[in-house]
């Protein structure tokens, strides 16, 4: 046994990958609460909302009428056919996939060869830069600091291509910052991408439905792009689905006739009773989803107000999804921490709070702090910070 486990090797395609921060820091969470600490955990992005029932009970029906076999590997003529309707498309345009991390998955795998290139303004969603990795490419992080709103300006952009580019990933509301593209600035970015034309855009919208100032959808804003523009989204966060694992691509055919034979040999194709749930999802009334954003709104107020009144912390109001990204540079300073990692470990450590440090995000000197918790955790959560922060005076 122990010999097999001394054998082992790593595959040198995956070596450095480990798995996501987010992962651990909410693992030590909830190790540390099955050992009775009081941990209060504003570390995930999934809301805290229930799946609505009426997509359950979608579900139920679909498995009880027996659509419980494989599916087509793109996904059922139903759900695509959907999509498609919803985005202007053709269903040979749409993938479905086992969530929006597997489409992007596929995308990465259907196109990078070895030293591909793939531009991602950072900082970014942490998957995005190992699953780049994973399929051979190299992932080319541009800083957008927190002045610059953390969004990739077309000069930045320009001086970032390469003839190795193969994808600019854009992430509109954005994991971590909240920040979303107004459809000058996507304007002005498609400005530089006309002038190279090898270069794709991977345009990730999984927070459309969580936009607090006015979303515009990178394939309205750059029709011109759109015959090398791939969409993302998902029923995840606005219908508070992680769990379903349910996600789609939408983008030329013939992307997505290598999407699909990617996906055909890793999945054979997402779930069949989380496919019919998801049709019934956006098929369905959304006034939940404006219910539940006013919540989110609230919740995001609350927090911004709550730790802008702390010393040490700068946070700017972030326009989309669930997420602060707050400047700690101050705290840190103050606290003798050497980063912003140390830094959230102290905090989970002492004031059993636990966030996530930008570096995980590739910004360091910032930190993550998710609002898709109950209003009475996030003002626990917050009064947990000031009270630390005060013991660093
Ligand atoms: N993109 C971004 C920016 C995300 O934050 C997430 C989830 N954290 C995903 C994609 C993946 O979503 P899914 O659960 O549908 O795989």
């Amino acid at each position: 046994m122990l010999d097999s486990v001394s054998a082992f090797q790593r595959a040198k395609r995956i070596n450095g990958i480990e798995i996501s921060q987010i992962v651990q820091i909410s693992e030590t969470a909830a190790q540390m609460r099955s050992n009775g600490t009081d941990v209060i955990a504003l570390s995930t992005g999934a809301p805290d909302f229930p799946t609505p029932d009426f997509v359950i009970q979608a579900a139920h029906n679909a498995a009880l009428a027996g659509q419980t076999g494989y599916t087509a590997t793109a996904g059922t003529n139903e759900l695509r056919d959907e999509i498609a309707r919803q985005n202007n498309a053709s269903r040979d345009q749409v993938i479905v996939s086992t969530g929006a991390k597997q489409v992007l998955a596929n995308a990465m795998l259907a196109t990078l060869d070895e030293g591909d290139e793939a531009i991602i303004p950072t900082p970014y969603w942490t998957s995005y830069s190992d699953i780049v990795a994973m399929a051979g490419g190299k992932a080319i992080t541009v800083p957008c600091p927190m002045a610059q709103g953390f969004k990739i300006t077309p000069a930045s952009l320009e001086e970032a291509i390469t003839h190795k580019t193969r994808w600019l990933m854009l992430n509109s509301p954005s994991n971590p910052s909240g920040a979303i593209y107004t459809k000058t600035e996507i304007r002005a970015l498609a400005a530089v991408l006309q002038n190279h034309p090898h270069v794709w855009v991977l345009a990730d919208e999984i927070y459309e439905h969580l936009s607090y100032a006015p979303f515009v959808s990178f394939a309205a804003a750059a029709p011109e792009l759109a015959n090398r523009t791939l969409i993302v989204n998902g029923v995840s966060k606005a219908w508070a689905m992680t769990g379903w694992r349910i996600g789609w691509g939408v983008g030329p055919a013939p992307l997505i006739r290598a999407m699909t034979a990617v996906q055909g040999q890793v999945t054979s194709g997402a779930c069949s009773i989380s496919q019919a749930a998801a049709l019934a999802a956006l098929t369905g009334d959304r006034q939940l989803l404006t219910d539940r954003l006013q919540d989110f709104d609230t919740r995001r107020k609350l927090v911004v107000a709550g730790l802008n009144a702390m010393t040490g912390i700068t946070c700017p109001e972030p326009d989309g999804a669930f997420y602060v990204f707050p400047n700690i540079e101050e705290m840190m300073a103050k606290g003798g921490f050497k980063s912003c990692s140390d830094a959230c470990n102290w905090l989970l450590e002492k004031a059993h709070i636990a966030i996530v440090p930008g570096s995980a995000f590739g910004l360091a000197g910032h930190a993550r702090i998710s609002f898709a918790y109950s209003q009475s955790d996030l003002n626990n959560g917050l009064s947990r910070i000031a009270d630390a922060l005060k013991k660093l005076r």
